[in-house]
């Protein structure tokens, strides 16, 4: 396990480590970028959204970008414990264009991101769900608002069962009291990097559905 690196240290480890390890594609190696243009050309999407019936109750579409296989999976993993935000914008890049050629039409929505406890988010120094918000609110021109908060600091879901990780998410999500009363009558699509079980975009959209929101979808990065 990774032990917590902050501020400043964080700034000087990241440096070091792009030194180290200078940007290379994650799929051949090859130097320069994350994916080069020929790995990049060969990425796998999803076409199809999953709709209300395989979802959790509050969630009427999820649409994910990629299958949860490698490259994608190893740039989210390099991302989230190299703490490198930009890995999420140019994951949110691809992901948007991959949205704008899918011809979807969002522009009623308002991006929310997962948000993550203090704890984590101080220790990674961003959050991924919000760098992913940024990235589409600038590519496909939607609002983003930090709906939600997450006052409790659960265990990493990676490592649960799926009635481990339902139990782990209850109650670990709660309204963002300054926005509270703006989410009336919104529809708003809840992001994340990866979808699993689907059991923390549920707790989520719950507290959005509690909060009279109009409409809730889901958009990930991936789908495992
Ligand atoms: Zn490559």
């Amino acid at each position: 396990m990774l032990k917590p690196v902050r501020g400043l240290g964080r700034f000087i480890l990241n440096n070091i480590y792009k030194t180290l390890f200078p940007l290379k594609c994650s799929s051949c190696n090859k130097e320069g970028s994350f994916l080069c243009r020929s790995c990049e050309k060969k990425l796998e999407y999803l076409s199809k959204p999953e709709q209300s019936g395989t979802l959790p109750v509050y969630i009427e579409q999820l649409i994910s970008c990629f299958p949860y296989k490698d490259p994608i999976n190893s740039l989210i993993i390099l991302g989230k414990y190299s703490f490198m935000p930009e890995v999420f914008a140019y994951l949110g890049k691809l992901s948007a264009a991959h949205l704008r050629r899918q011809r979807y039409d969002l522009k009623s929505y308002v991006l929310c991101p997962i948000p993550l406890s203090k704890q984590r988010q101080r220790w990674r120094g961003f959050n991924q769900s919000q760098k992913l918000c940024e990235t589409f609110s600038k590519e496909l021109r939607l609002p983003w608002r930090n709906f939600l908060e997450r006052p409790k600091n659960t265990k990493t879901q990676k490592d649960l069962s799926r009635a481990g990780r339902q139990k782990n998410m209850k109650n670990s999500f709660a309204l963002n009291p300054n926005l509270a009363a703006a989410i009336k009558g919104q529809q708003i699509i809840l992001v994340d990097d990866v979808a699993t079980t689907g059991a923390t975009l549920s707790a989520a959209a719950e507290v959005l559905a509690q909060a009279s929101a109009a409409k809730i979808i889901a958009l990930t990065i991936a789908r495992d």
